[in-house]
């Protein structure tokens, strides 16, 4: 049994819908479990929703647009059946209600949010079924078990492996399509899984249920050096280690979700990353290997902030000062991507997320002299060689630099 995934850009209209039929098709011997995100950028859209109804903004024509792009796509599908239609409006009725409602914030996200992955995989089931390829609609809410922490849910596995079995059976004769990035918790409140977190959610069902694989469509050729679009001369990597994937994640290549390779790697299941447009390209296989040299990667982040704190009465920066760095920033959930100190002054190298850097800042403040740049781009060259390593540290406007046998990371003003 395999684990398909396809992204919003797979599925952000009747064709990318009509191209995931045709491959489902040429893959009609295998079982399959298909995870959907939210069609194109839906979920963005709800994001904006949400804050519209917090701030008690009238928020219709967003909505509107919202129902309009997901009917253009029943009719370009040709989806006339006044019962799926009735199916989308019910969802777009939900999403109104639950905007409109007062109370913890990410709560109210959640409810609303996790509706575009609802729209999604109602279309794309209805489509598969008007075509005649036995499916079946699964509520992914149903099967992922998560606490009560919404918008980052954390997974319960045991209630989520026992939820999971009964879909062996269904398996047998259907293809099942259910919803990525979403869960629930145990009182039935919807979760979601943090942002762009289907990758994690195709793990999920892959690890619970045991599967042979998973692949996720995209719409780039596989795992890449670096970003195509800054950098033309990037390679895809044909094959790498578990690793080696988990830690370009965490340095921020955004190509799999950060937690998507751990659960696969336990349960030594093979991710595919392959090319949603041509699936006869090779795209990349992560799996337990050892590859001698990799080609540099490079991963960039931007919006990075950089801040310095000194301390004011000719001290030197101390564990005890450095506790006090660290307290505040789990006080704000506020995660280190780079650090540095010198002999008077800490430095913490942030992503720039308007409010609660501030807030950080000001906690700081009452303990040092703060001094705080915004604006940077943070590069990580992971396997660097010689080239790369010369041309990204004589870099302009590099503002902090480390390096490590295997990784250098340079802090520049973009
Ligand atoms: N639709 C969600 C998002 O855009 C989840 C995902 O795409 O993986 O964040
Ligand atoms: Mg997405």
């Amino acid at each position: 049994m395999k684990i398909f995934k396809f992204g919003g850009a797979s599925l952000k209209n009747a064709q990318g819908i009509e191209n995931v039929a045709s491959l489902l098709k040429n893959h009609s011997q295998d079982k399959l479990l298909v995870v959907v995100s939210a069609m194109g950028k839906t979920t963005n859209a709800l994001e904006k929703i949400v804050d519209l109804g917090l701030e008690k903004k009238d928020f219709k024509s967003e909505l509107e647009d919202i129902k309009s792009y997901h009917h253009q796509a029943l009719q370009n599908l040709e989806l006339v059946d006044p019962s799926v239609q009735k199916l989308i409006d019910d969802v777009i009725e939900k999403i109104t209600s639950e905007a409109s409602k007062t109370g913890d914030f990410d709560q109210v996200y959640d409810q609303v949010v996790s509706q575009g992955e609802i729209l999604s995989s109602l279309i794309l089931c209805a489509y598969l079924q008007s075509i005649a390829i036995p499916v079946a609609w699964v509520d992914a809410r149903t099967i992922v078990a998560t606490d009560e922490s919404y918008r980052e849910g954390k997974v319960d596995w045991g209630k989520t492996r026992q939820a999971a079995q009964p879909l062996k059976s269904i398996l047998e004769k259907k293809i099942i399509i259910t919803q990525g990035f979403i869960g629930a918790t145990s009182s039935g409140r919807t979760t979601t899984l943090g942002r762009e977190g289907s990758d994690y959610s195709a793990a999920i069902f892959a690890s619970c249920l045991g599967a042979q694989s998973v692949t996720i469509w995209k719409d780039v050729p596989g795992v890449m050096s670096a970003d195509p679009k800054r950098l033309p001369n990037a390679v895809v990597f044909e094959e790498l280690p578990y690793q080696e994937a988990a830690e370009m994640t965490y340095y921020g290549a955004s190509v799999i979700h950060p937690k998507t390779i751990k659960p696969l790697a336990n349960s030594k299941i093979p991710l595919l990353v392959k090319n949603f447009d041509d699936p006869s390209l090779p795209g990349t296989h992560i799996h337990e290997c050892k590859v001698d040299r990799l080609p540099p990667l490079i991963v960039f982040k931007d919006n990075q902030c950089l801040i310095s704190c000194k301390v004011t009465d000719y001290t030197f920066v101390n564990e005890r000062q450095i506790e006090l760095i660290f307290q505040a920033l789990m006080n704000h959930d506020i995660h280190i991507n780079v650090m540095q100190n010198s002999a008077i002054s800490f430095s913490i190298c942030v992503d720039f997320r308007d409010h609660k850097i501030l807030k950080l800042i000001q906690e700081l403040s009452k303990h040092f002299e703060v001094y705080y740049n915004t604006g940077l781009t943070l590069i990580t060259i992971k396997n660097y060689d010689a080239a790369s390593f010369r041309e990204y540290r004589n870099k302009a406007g590099v503002i902090l630099e480390q390096s490590s046998r295997s990784t250098l990371q340079v802090l520049v003003k973009s």
